[in-house]
């Protein structure tokens, strides 16, 4: 049986008013109905989006609405869906005629009839978001709830409203939006749906690689994304989406030598990120940053476990999941794989004496990122030894004092030469030949190891010494 309450006083926004009137003037019923509801039950902040359901055109109903108000906001009509949508203040207002959907294997695109509200209902995909709140005059706020939504939410449960073998095999897409609303709100996911995604986890397959990313991007905005991460991988969706992770789930022994887990290891960094970032690009680089770790490991008996180049393996594998996933191949991708490529370089300085030049290094190699290379590697601190943790954090701290110090004073973080090959050339009177390359890389050099200053004078200087040790001649005119 639904619950049926008032929820009058929280439809005060003037749209729904208007929605209402245009309702009746159509002579059609409609409803809020999905997210907008289930937020506002939740008293969650207000998302941009609100969805209404119309028993009848949708599209025509838009258009009402859009005269009945003050401006008469332009609506856009998507035909071959048989939608439409307009914007009022700060709200995106999507309209909807009510439907009834049926699957073919193949393909998560419906066939797709008009139908009651309660057809629509049944397409939804949790309980949670098939709530719907009156806009009929006769009962304005009324609550309908035929799946028992409302207990789901007090209980905080994902659970779907029919079968969930059907609402999962009908659109794959819906399980990873379950875990991704377990995240975000915090809620269990019912047993009996929790067993069916680990049952059609498969059928994924079928979904398009920006569908996955956009939901992977929503658990990665989470504050804890390894809740996510962790029942993606034990419904075994994780497995097919990015193998390269799972790959990491392992510990091996031999001799008495263990590694550590590199899979929990890295969600607890993108945990220890989040706090620290809001960027999902540099989120993305704590998913990714020890990838290339499961097809390096090796073990020798002097070492024990070694992952030798896995940094640069990690940095090209990460492009492939760019590009297999149909992520942007642009800079996003170029930033998260530097990231991934220059993963252990701040490590080697947290374990050792920081000096100068060591820091001058990372600040030219990583440039502009520089600092958020820094917020990957503290994060990537997972020790549970505490005088380690502490060490390995106050050599980060010191890190970061002398990358501000080391900027200051030579300004490496966009390294301009400051003698071109030009006037190398004209200096001594050269052709575009290797001396040059050779001089200008001994400055490059004598600088960033703190041998002379980044400027004009101390490099001319020292370019007419070097100069003079390879036997050339300046140039007398
Ligand atoms: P959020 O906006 O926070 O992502 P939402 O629930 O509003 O959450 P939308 O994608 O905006 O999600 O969809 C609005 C509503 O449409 C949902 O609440 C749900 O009722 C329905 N819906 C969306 N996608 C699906 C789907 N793949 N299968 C079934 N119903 C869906
Ligand atoms: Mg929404």
């Amino acid at each position: 049986m639904s619950i049926k309450t008032s929820y009058k006083e929280a439809l005060n926004n003037k749209i729904f008013e208007v929605i209402s009137q245009a309702s009746q003037e159509l002579n059609i019923e409609s409803y809020v109905i999905g997210g907008f509801v289930r937020d506002l039950l939740l008293n969650r902040d207000f998302k941009k989006d609100i969805d209404i359901v119309a028993v009848g055109s949708g599209i025509e109903l838009a258009l009402k609405v859009s005269q009945l108000l003050p401006k008469k906001p332009k609506v856009q009509v998507f035909k071959t869906y048989g939608t439409a949508m307009l914007r009022f203040e700060d709200t995106e207002i999507e309209f909807v005629g009510a439907r009834k959907e049926s699957y073919h294997f193949e393909s998560r695109n419906p066939v797709v009839e008009n139908g009651t509200l309660e057809d629509d209902q049944n397409r939804r995909d949790f309980t949670i978001n098939a709530l719907a709140l009156s806009l009929n005059a006769a009962n304005f706020g009324e609550l309908s709830d035929p799946f028992n939504g409302l207990e789901d939410l007090k209980n905080k449960i994902i659970r779907t409203p029919l079968d969930p073998d059907i609402t999962f095999s009908d659109d794959p897409l819906r399980m990873l939006r379950g875990i991704r609303f377990a995240n975000q709100l915090g809620f269990d996911i019912e047993e009996n749906s929790l067993n069916s995604i680990t049952k059609n986890a498969n059928r994924i397959k079928i979904i398009s690689g920006e569908r996955i990313v956009d939901e992977l991007n929503k658990i990665l905005s989470t504050d804890k994304p390894s809740v996510g991460f962790l029942l993606l991988f034990k419904t075994g969706l994780l497995d097919i989406i990015l193998p390269e992770l799972t790959a990491l789930n392992q510990v091996e022994e031999i001799e008495g030598h263990t590694h550590k887990n590199n899979f929990y290891h890295t969600l607890e960094v993108v945990d220890n990120i989040c706090p620290h970032t809001d960027d999902v690009w540099l989120r993305w680089s704590a998913l990714l940053h020890d990838i290339g770790k499961a097809p390096t490991k090796r073990f020798n008996k002097k070492q024990g476990w070694t992952f030798h180049g896995h940094e640069f393996l990690g940095g090209k594998m990460a492009k492939k999941i760019f590009e297999r996933l149909h992520m942007p191949l642009n800079h996003k991708m170029k930033f998260v794989q530097k990231m991934v490529m220059m993963s252990s370089r701040p490590i080697v300085l947290s374990q050792d004496t920081v000096t100068d030049s060591a820091v001058r290094r990372l600040v030219f190699d990583a440039g502009e990122d520089v600092e958020n290379l820094m917020t990957l590697c503290e994060a990537d601190i997972t020790t549970k030894n505490p005088n380690k943790f502490k060490k390995y954090h106050n050599n980060f701290v010191i890190v970061r004092k002398k990358i501000v110090e080391v900027e200051e004073r030579d300004q490496v973080r966009n390294f301009q030469p400051p003698i071109s090959g030009e006037e190398i050339m004209e200096k001594f009177n050269l052709k575009p030949s290797k001396e040059i390359g050779m001089l200008k890389e001994a400055i490059k050099e004598a600088i960033l190891e703190g041998e002379i200053p980044n400027e004009y004078e101390a490099a001319y200087q020292f370019m007419l010494k070097r100069a003079a040790k390879i036997g050339l001649k300046i140039n007398a005119c």
